[in-house]
């Protein structure tokens, strides 16, 4: 039997979902390699399919000139995946949908270079195209990213959580970071992740993107009850979710 054909696609990003896929490092790549044939991966051939059974999308859709590729793209794939923050909800690209510019302290001099001329907001691929399935994360969860190609390949639906970060920290019995005057995320923050950063002390910064009906104004005051002010309790929660706000 033939081995379903799965491309990899890159769109506005930092390619670090990528690079986190080649970083598998062990057995469980090359087992799913035995199973799939990767037939377009930009970073390492030039060969394009006609037929897609599953297509991967990294980064944001953020120029209207993309949006003929991504309608190319779904029209060759059976199953389109969104992979990584900026193609899931617009990741941290979707700043630049709420700030002035601030190109000039980024390029300097190269600031009016015309490949950085983009005035279009920075949105998730599903604002562009119809997309199967999120996976969430800054960047994803390898292991998280194998199982849900693992479970389509079974015939499966992926099952992709839908509670708060706060459920996994408690599953795995850390202690919480507002105990140690810290602050973080995790009460509205998407889980999946297994909560890798509360356990190592460092705050959930809700790289996943929110829970469906996010309590925003319960998580400001939280944060101003750990010591931020009310504008950094703001921001701070808006630096992987801007386009998840309730006032994007
Ligand atoms: S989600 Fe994060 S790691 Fe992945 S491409 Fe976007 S910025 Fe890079
Ligand atoms: S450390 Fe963060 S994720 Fe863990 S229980 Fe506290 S608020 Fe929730
Ligand atoms: S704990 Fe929070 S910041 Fe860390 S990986 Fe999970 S969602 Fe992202």
């Amino acid at each position: 039997m033939a081995k379903p054909k799965v491309g990899f696609f890159d769109f506005t990003g930092c390619e670090g979902c990528q690079i986190e896929l080649t970083n598998y490092g062990d057995a469980d790549f090359l087992e799913l390699l035995k199973h799939i044939d990767i037939v377009e991966f930009r970073e390492a051939m030039s060969e394009k399919a006609d037929h897609l059974d599953i297509a991967c999308i990294e980064g944001s859709f953020t120029r209207e000139a993309e949006r003929k590729r991504l309608e190319e793209i779904r029209k060759r794939a059976d199953i389109v995946i969104a992979y990584g923050a900026c193609a899931a909800t617009g990741g941290i690209n979707a700043l630049k949908n709420h700030t002035t510019d601030f190109r000039e302290y980024v390029y300097g001099k190269e600031a009016g270079s015309s490949h950085l001329q983009s005035n279009d907001k920075a949105l998730p691929i599903s604002a562009a195209i119809k997309v199967d399935y999120n996976v969430y994360g800054c960047p994803i969860d390898k292991y998280e990213f194998l199982h849900i190609i693992s479970q389509l390949l079974h015939g499966e639906t992926p099952e992709i959580p839908t509670y708060a970060v706060c459920v996994e920290c408690k599953r795995n019995e850390t202690i919480c970071l507002y105990e140690l005057g810290e602050h973080c995320l995790g009460m509205i923050a998407l889980a999946g992740c297994g909560a890798p950063c509360p356990a190592q002390g460092v705050p959930c910064e809700a790289c996943r993107g929110f829970v469906e009906e996010p309590n925003e104004e319960s998580l400001e005051k939280v944060l101003q009850s750990a010591g931020l002010s009310k504008e950094r309790a703001q921001t701070k929660s808006r630096i992987f979710t801007a386009n998840m706000r309730s006032e994007a």
